[in-house]
């Protein structure tokens, strides 16, 4: 343990003796710090579009102001400021959702009373709720490989962290592309992979996009109206069901997301290991 993480306690004993304690409070620190981070991230995050609301508000009014003002109103100004008003509470309501949903997905370990989910199910849910980014983008999201299997857990927790993977893969790929759903089963284990022919995440970026707010390209997801929080929720969906999220990809060709479940009864099967820790 490194020094900062112990802590030591010196005391006299009755008999004569000094009794030295040492606590290793690494952990703990660890912990603190990160919870810290956290707060501050949250703080910086909601500010951003608290501040552009209050910087279009003033813009909107100057812009459809009648009564004395420098400038004459401007209905065409105050149309865009409007609608980026429009924009920057949508996507602050998102996040303010998303911050919610992570948090009662890191209090619902383990998961409580799996029940056993048709992944044909999951699929047929995904592609409606992916329907109109997808076709804004002309976007062909095809499934593929076998769509009889089930898992075990929570059909609304597992829905999200699969439409999660396909709303970033429409995302993060142009127009005219394809995102792939594919569907296999090997050794107990189901999986359910993500292909896009996007823009690709640099080799650097891959261990840390599941950090809740690490994105590759800041400009880009904030654009796409991104919050940072989708990969987090969906490797935490995942470490709920015993199961693990995966990704691999290659910049300028695209990405595979695969998310990989038990696909026996949790009393019945053991936890995958994890591979990233946030
Ligand atoms: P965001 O709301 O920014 O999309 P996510 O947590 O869903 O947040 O993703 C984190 C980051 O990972 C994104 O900002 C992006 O840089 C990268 N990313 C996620 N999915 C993809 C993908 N399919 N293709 C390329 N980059 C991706």
């Amino acid at each position: 343990a490194k020094l900062l993480g112990v802590h030591v306690r010196a005391s006299a004993a009755e008999d004569g003796h000094v009794v030295v304690e040492a606590a290793d409070v690494t952990e703990a620190h660890r912990v603190a710090r990160v919870r810290r981070d956290f707060v501050a991230n949250v703080s910086h995050e909601l500010k951003t579009p608290v501040g552009a609301l209050q910087l279009l508000a003033e813009a909107l009014l100057e812009a459809t102001d009648t009564e004395g003002g420098d400038a004459s109103p401007d209905p065409a100004a105050a149309r865009r400021f409007a609608e980026r008003i429009q924009k920057e509470s949508t996507r602050l309501g998102r996040l303010v959702s998303e911050l919610l949903e992570l948090s009662r997905l890191q209090g619902a370990e383990p998961l409580p009373e799996p029940q056993p989910v048709a992944v044909d199910r999951i699929i047929a849910e995904v592609i409606d709720r992916t329907r109109t980014p997808a076709s804004a983008k002309n976007i062909e999201v095809l499934v593929s490989g076998d769509r009889a299997l089930t898992v075990y857990g929570s059909e609304g927790q597992l829905v999200t962290a699969v439409t999660n993977l396909v709303e970033n893969a429409i995302a993060y790929s142009p127009e005219n592309t394809r995102v792939t759903l594919g569907t296999k089963t090997t050794v107990g284990t189901v999986e359910i992979s993500v292909v896009d022919q996007g823009i690709g995440i640099e080799p650097r970026d891959l261990d840390r996009i599941f950090e809740r707010f690490y994105r590759a390209d800041r400009a880009r997801s904030r654009a796409t109206g991104g919050t940072g929080l989708g990969l987090a929720i969906v490797k935490h969906i995942a470490t709920n069901h015993a199961g693990r999220v995966d990704v691999s990809s290659t910049p300028g060709v695209g990405s595979t997301f695969t998310l990989r479940l038990p696909g026996r009864p949790p009393e019945a099967s053991v936890p995958l290991p994890q591979s990233v820790e946030i």
